[in-house]
């Protein structure tokens, strides 16, 4: 594994918003199943970064390649991109008057071509998989945070993408919730999903992890394996967020 080429190709990226420089000097690979956990201070730009690479935020400086496509390159057909690329927010961000089922069957029917039998029989197999298959005929206003993220995740899946993004997937949620959502992501991990995972849950770092990055004012000032990230971080800032958080 550690032989194949990057599926995710970020190199020197900066990004402004107006005058402030949310990215700066951003280099970062992810190779095929790898997964990266990016932690951080509050605004030290892990959100925008994630955003850039599925093209929710134009960069200003720098290249990003997704499984072969730069996306600054006009030939490339962004949508087509976005299609590998599956993301979990904060905030899970499902179709409120949409039911489970067509949360899940939408965007496979209409943009993988899917036709409505084999969209739902995708569909229940990865709520089985998430543990909510009974819940496939209500609305998500009706589930707990643990299992509206959980469809989230299974809604994100459906489209059968190459690469996931997690941004703070359980920071939103009440903390019994929270390891039914991370156990999910653990089995995903397990799977050979290439994740790239923002989060503030250092067990999940720990257990799921190949590299963690440590992102402060817009750029990457630490990076390692787990083991030796949590033992010797080797950047001031870096040892100083460590101690605050664990
Ligand atoms: P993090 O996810 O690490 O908390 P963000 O990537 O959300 O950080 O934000 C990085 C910086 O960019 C912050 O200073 C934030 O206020 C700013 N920022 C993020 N998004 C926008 C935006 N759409 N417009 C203006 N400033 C933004
Ligand atoms: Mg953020």
């Amino acid at each position: 594994m550690s032989s194949a080429e990057p599926i995710i190709t970020i190199s020197g990226v900066a990004k402004y918003f107006g005058k402030l420089k949310a990215l700066s000097g951003v280099s970062m690979n992810v190779r095929p199943g790898e997964k990266v956990v990016i932690i951080g201070p509050s605004g030290s730009g892990k959100s925008t970064l994630l955003r850039t690479i599925n093209r929710l935020e134009t960069i200003d400086a720098g290249r990003i390649v997704i499984d072969g496509s730069d996306l600054d390159d006009p030939k490339v057909d962004i949508n087509k991109v976005r299609m590998e690329v599956g993301m979990v927010f904060q905030s899970f961000n499902l179709f409120p008057h949409y039911t489970v089922l067509d949360n899940l069957t939408l965007a496979p029917m209409k943009l993988r071509g899917m036709n409505r039998d084999e969209a739902e029989a995708t569909a229940f197999a990865l709520l089985d998989k998430v543990g909510i298959k009974d819940k496939a005929k209500v609305f998500p206003a009706m589930l707990s945070g643990g299992q509206q993220q959980r469809v989230a995740i299974a809604r994100a899946l459906a489209m059968n993408p190459k690469i996931m993004l997690f941004d703070e997937p359980t920071s939103a949620l009440d903390p019994e919730m929270i390891g039914e959502v991370l156990s999910v992501m653990l089995d995903l991990a397990k799977e050979g999903m290439t994740m790239v995972v923002v989060t503030h849950e250092m067990g999940f770092a720990r257990q799921a992890a190949d590299r963690i990055v440590f992102m402060d004012h817009g750029s990457i000032i630490d990076e390692g394996a787990p083991s030796e990230f949590f033992e010797s971080a080797q950047h001031p800032r870096a040892q100083k967020f460590l101690e605050q958080i664990l």
